[in-house]
């Protein structure tokens, strides 16, 4: 076996299909986000905006969350020493989980190491312990769900994305008798179009199935303390599961679910992906918790974050740019609908620019939907925003990249 030619030609295939990520190295500058400092290849540096960071509020620069890191660094050490069974679950851990529990208004939650893994770890676990159990899964559910319900092995049925009649339509074929649980997310991110949470839990609740919500994109910046799209819309109590992020609007790392205590602690019993892993630092649960206790309180920041989205997508429609109409949410994607194009415009917008936006290409989304998705945070000032649309609309008549209304420059 050549071992070496399999990996060269694994590389060969990505780059032919236009899918070869190239990562920007960035230094960001606490206290004065989005600013960061780009490395080249080459070793020369450039000062750019960021335009696509999911720390949506600027929390991984907010002192309240910095200081109580170091402050936890100071008292607790660097890593928390074990699983959480053994040694592990320090004090702060605890606290945390106490503070999601609340934010969620459930009796109970449970850390995980990211939200990827809350997802694959909580999913194939409910497999094991509702036994014949049926996932009906949005299609267009985040990878992380998508790898917990293949790793439960067992049935699954995925309804077209946010389409409430397809999804009853399976519900009343399936065997009334079964275990089922409806998985879908509130905010999906990469169009930012946002589901119908009270058609859902209505239908739930006619067949008997439990929701489990993803409210990664959503926890810290909708509802009033934060809660996400199911505070907001009044549904807290009708959703089973709420899982969540502390790494995007919480700006720090990890993840967790929410739920009943029976549930939590039955997903905790069985989750091999919680079990068989260092807990996360003390000084990340500290800044999360921190983080999570200063969002419900300041609820403007969620409102001057709307606004500032709002404030992008009407300058963006106003210069023809094909914002697309999907997005009802605080995330701004811009069509391209090309991989080429796309890489070229991302490439061309930090070279020349300082404009950093990551392109969004197939598989992450359908080929011919190739897109920028810009996530405008408070801290973007209307100078940035109009130096955005300015570069954006020079790029779109040099690329010749349709604009709205089908008008190729
Ligand atoms: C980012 C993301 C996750 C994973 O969360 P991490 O904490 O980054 O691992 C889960 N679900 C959705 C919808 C996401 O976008």
């Amino acid at each position: 076996m050549d071992y070496r030619s399999a990996f060269t030609s694994a590389l060969e295939k990505v780059h032919a299909e236009g899918r070869y990520r190239v990562f920007a190295d960035l230094k960001r500058h606490r206290g004065a986000f989005p600013r960061a400092t780009w490395t080249r290849g080459d070793g020369s540096e450039a000062e750019v905006i960021v335009w696509c960071s999911n720390d949506y509020l600027g929390q991984g620069q907010n002192p309240v969350v910095t200081e109580a890191m170091k402050t936890a660094i100071d008292a607790a050490g660097a890593g928390s020493g074990g699983t959480r069974n053994i040694s592990g679950t320090t004090h702060y851990h605890v606290e945390l989980e106490r503070e999601l529990a609340d934010l969620h208004q459930k009796e109970a939650a449970l850390l995980f190491t990211s939200g990827y893994v809350s997802n694959e770890a909580s999913l194939s676990t409910l497999y094991k312990i509702l036994p014949g159990l049926i996932v009906f899964s949005d299609a267009q559910n985040h990878n992380s769900m998508i790898s917990g319900i293949r790793a439960g092995r067992g049935a699954r049925h995925v309804f077209r994305h946010n389409d409430l009649a397809h999804l009853e339509e399976l519900l009343a074929a399936a065997d009334p008798a079964a275990p089922k649980v409806i998985a879908f997310e509130s905010v999906y991110s990469m169009d930012g179009d946002m589901a119908d949470l009270r058609g859902t839990v209505a239908l739930a609740k006619t067949y008997g199935a439990m929701t489990y919500l993803d409210e990664v994109h959503a926890v810290g910046m909708y509802g009033e303390r934060g809660g996400g799209v199911a505070e907001r819309d009044g549904v807290m109590a009708d959703i089973d599961i709420v899982e969540g992020t502390l790494g995007k609007a919480f700006g720090v790392m990890g993840g967790y679910i929410a739920a009943d205590s029976v549930i939590v602690d039955a997903i905790r019993s069985y989750a091999d992906g919680f079990i068989f892993t260092t807990s996360i630092p003390p000084a990340l649960a500290a800044g999360a918790a921190a983080s999570i206790r200063y969002l419900k309180e300041h609820n403007e920041i969620r409102v001057a974050h709307q606004a500032r989205a709002a404030a992008l997508k009407e300058r963006m429609l106003k210069a023809g740019l094909p914002v697309m109409a999907t997005s009802v949410s605080h995330i701004v994607p811009v069509l391209v609908g090309d991989a080429v194009h796309c890489k070229l415009i991302s490439d061309i917008l930090l070279e020349d620019h300082g404009v950093y936006v990551q392109p969004i290409n197939y598989p992450t989304v359908p080929r011919g939907t190739e897109r920028l998705r810009f996530t405008p945070s408070p801290a973007h000032t209307d100078a940035m925003m109009d130096d955005l649309v300015a570069a954006l609309e020079t790029l779109w008549i040099r690329c010749n990249v349709q604009r709205v209304g089908g008008v190729a420059a």
